[in-house]
């Protein structure tokens, strides 16, 4: 590994101040994924500004009804405060089902928001990789892509976001708080991540130096009746191969209101819009369930090894919104 000067930042100005002084800082929250791409040789910062001491590690409740997450809580935490696992279930059920006790008591929310790819290609440095050296090529699209995009990649990159949390954050329709050069700003989620298109090395539209300092979730009641269903390779300790986040309302029988992304899919969390129009208003039946997806999931372009994918994402969405329809 290459050494590198760590510092420890007590405010987010101090540490945005940090950032902009000096060529190839990095924020440490976690260092869950970053040590680990550091000692790859993915990642080769001169300095790591330490952003888990900056009173960043809050869960407070808003006027309105919402929640405000403190980019710097842990992510075991998020997962058990009573408010996130009462109202946003299918948050509390992605946390919980990403990574391992030991990691999600170390990983903040704001590391688990900006995650690099899980593409093998990205992680070995022997190996060309439009996302770690641009216009070296892609081996994923004529190699192992397996596991990777069959929605929105391009010729340059069909690598997936790796983030669970990411993909409920997207359908509650959260937004980011963001403390910059220029001062404080906000994206929201979907709107943080970024389809690959012949930048794959931008994972998000955040500016260097952009520090995350809190993530909004919005009142909406209808998030109270939500699920989080993964599917992946082994029954724990494994990355999606494809998840759905969703929340349903029904009355008379008919979809008043929805929220539905996929993970595991695409470059970024995959809110469902097509979908989600074609379901407000239909009948709360497994045939208007499954047209939706069909709809939804006429834009998917998978690549050979990984056409299962769209089948798959299929059943598992019309699963779980039957599921949701279903409860009293
Ligand atoms: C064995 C293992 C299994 C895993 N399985 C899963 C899984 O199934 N599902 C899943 O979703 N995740 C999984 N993960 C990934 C894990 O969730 C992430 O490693 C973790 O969430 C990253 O958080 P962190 O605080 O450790 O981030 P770090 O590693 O510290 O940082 C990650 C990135 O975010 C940047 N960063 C950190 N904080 C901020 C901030 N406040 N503002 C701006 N930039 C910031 C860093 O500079 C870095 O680029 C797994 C990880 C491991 C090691
Ligand atoms: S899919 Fe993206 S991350 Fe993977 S090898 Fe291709 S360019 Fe690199």
């Amino acid at each position: 590994m290459r050494p590198f000067t760590y510092r420890r930042a007590a405010t987010a100005r101090s540490a945005v101040e940090t950032a902009a002084g000096s060529a190839g800082v990095m924020y440490l929250g976690g260092g869950t994924n970053l040590v680990d791409l550091m000692r790859l040789g993915v990642l080769e910062p001169a300095t790591l500004v330490d952003v888990t001491h900056i009173a960043t590690d809050a869960i407070e409740e808003r006027p309105d009804g919402g929640l405000r997450i403190g980019a710097g809580v842990r992510n075991g935490d998020l997962a058990a405060h009573p408010l996130v696992r009462a109202r946003y279930p299918m948050l509390a059920e992605a946390v919980l089902s990403g990574a391992s006790g030991q990691v999600r008591n170390m990983a903040t929310v704001g590391g688990n928001l900006l995650q690099r790819t899980r593409c093998s290609y990205f992680q070995d440095i022997t190996k060309p990789c439009n996302k770690r050296l641009p216009g070296s090529g892609c081996p994923a699209r004529t190699g192992d892509h397996r596991n990777l995009a069959i929605l929105g990649h391009s010729d340059s990159c069909v690598a997936t976001q790796p983030s669970d949390m990411a993909v409920a954050m997207a359908a509650l329709g959260v937004v980011v708080h963001i403390e910059g050069a220029d001062g404080p700003r906000s994206l929201p989620i979907p709107g943080l991540h970024r389809l690959p298109g012949d930048e794959p090395d931008r994972d998000t539209l955040l500016r260097p130096g952009d520090l995350i300092t809190a993530v909004d979730l919005p009142a909406l009641p209808l998030a109270a009746r939500s699920r989080y269903r993964k599917v992946r390779d082994r029954a724990s300790f494994s990355f999606a191969v494809v998840s759905v986040a969703a929340a349903l309302e029904v009355s008379g029988g008919v979809v008043r209101d929805c929220r539905v992304a996929l993970g595991a899919v695409a470059h970024v969390p995959w809110r469902v819009e097509v979908a989600e129009a074609a379901l407000r208003g239909a009948p709360a039946t497994e045939a208007e369930f499954a047209r939706a997806a069909d709809a939804e999931l006429a834009q998917a372009r998978p690549l050979p090894l990984n056409a299962y994918k769209v089948p798959l994402t299929r059943n598992v969405l019309v699963r779980v919104l039957s599921e949701l329809a279903e409860e009293p």
